[in-house]
């Protein structure tokens, strides 16, 4: 079996503003939320299985248009959903309802319900959030803890595809980081290490400035072995929302340019890859305002050459793939 990573999409939480004058909101192009698909196939055109990694705004056209997902091979095995936030799951209802009309309908396959892999402290959002589709469509998977940012999470079952592992890893991400309620604080966010036979690729969002803390300054035996997994990967796919943050040692609910290049320092990945990037919420006149993707790759390598940081500075776009 082979392996691969594809792009569903690699945008921030509004993916373009109406009304906006900017250069990034009159390309013209399609845009959609930070999603990868993980599909395996036999090499000879058929695909044999496809684990979605979220399934925000924008994604289940892309799904519609991957060239792995066509005719026959159109499958949806399983959802892996880094945390409740609309951007990660605006498009739940479409993609299942799709999966349904497809394969139960049309016959094609019987099960009309996706297991959806999640924190625990997601589940009961995704409960509030998307009922419908939770009593209709979905299998939730909690992960069953409630471990703190840092800390390694046991790998995701994944029968199918026993040469592929998948390691969700708590991070803080605190604008999602609580009960249903906003009285308790629950760790709900994950990032992911992807395995395949020969590479590792590590998916770093949606992620707060507080995880710096256990990236650059680690205390625990947790936090070590999180890194040591993390370190050395092909490639780091990382939430880089905006280019310079207002005040940079400020708590923000996301990564600033700057903080993905302290984690890129420290985990020496072969590729840096942002995602999560827009410039909008830099505000105009500042930083990356109006930044297409082409201006963060011109921007971004020019840094990683200056600052001779590890590996290289690539954008990825719908689209792109990444062999595992
Ligand atoms: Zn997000
Ligand atoms: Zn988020």
């Amino acid at each position: 079996m082979h392996h691969l990573l594809y792009f569903n999409g690699t945008g921030p939480a509004i993916n373009e503003m109406f009304g906006c004058p900017c250069n990034r909101c009159n390309q013209n192009i399609r845009l959609a939320n930070i999603s990868v698909s993980l599909i395996s196939h036999d090499g000879a055109g058929n695909t044999l299985h496809h684990v979605l990694f979220d399934a925000g705004d924008g994604v289940a056209a892309s799904l519609a248009q991957s060239p792995w997902l066509k005719h026959k091979n159109g499958r949806l095995d399983q959802i892996v959903l880094s945390h409740w936030h609309r951007d990660h799951t605006l498009h739940l209802n479409r993609i299942l309802v799709a999966n349904y009309l497809r394969g139960h309908r049309l016959n094609i396959h019987p099960n009309p319900r996706v297991p959806v892999w999640t924190r625990s402290g997601s589940v009961a959002w995704l409960d509030d959030l998307y009922e419908f589709e939770r009593d209709q469509y979905m299998t939730v998977q909690p992960s069953g803890e409630q471990v703190l940012p840092g800390t390694l999470i046991d790998p995701i079952p994944l029968p199918a595809i026993p040469d592929i592992t998948i390691t969700p890893f708590a991070l803080s991400h605190f604008s999602a980081d609580f009960s249903l309620d906003r009285e308790t604080y629950i760790s709900c966010c994950s990032g992911f290490v992807v395995q395949g036979p020969t590479k590792k690729f590590v998916f770093f969002w949606d992620a707060d400035t507080t995880n710096l803390d256990w990236v650059t300054n680690p205390q625990t035996a947790e936090h070590q072995a999180t890194l040591d997994l993390l370190s050395d990967a092909d490639g780091l796919i990382i939430d880089t929302t905006v280019w310079i943050a207002k005040n940079e040692r400020a708590r923000y609910q996301h990564l600033s340019f700057p903080r993905t290049v302290e984690i890129a320092k420290v985990l020496r990945p072969k590729v840096t890859m942002p995602v999560h990037i827009s410039g909008h919420p830099d505000l105009p006149g500042h930083g990356a305002w109006g930044w297409t993707d082409q201006d963060w790759q011109e921007n971004g390598s020019q840094a990683w050459s200056d600052q001779g940081l590890p590996g290289r500075f690539f954008v990825p776009s719908i689209g792109d793939e990444l062999e595992l």
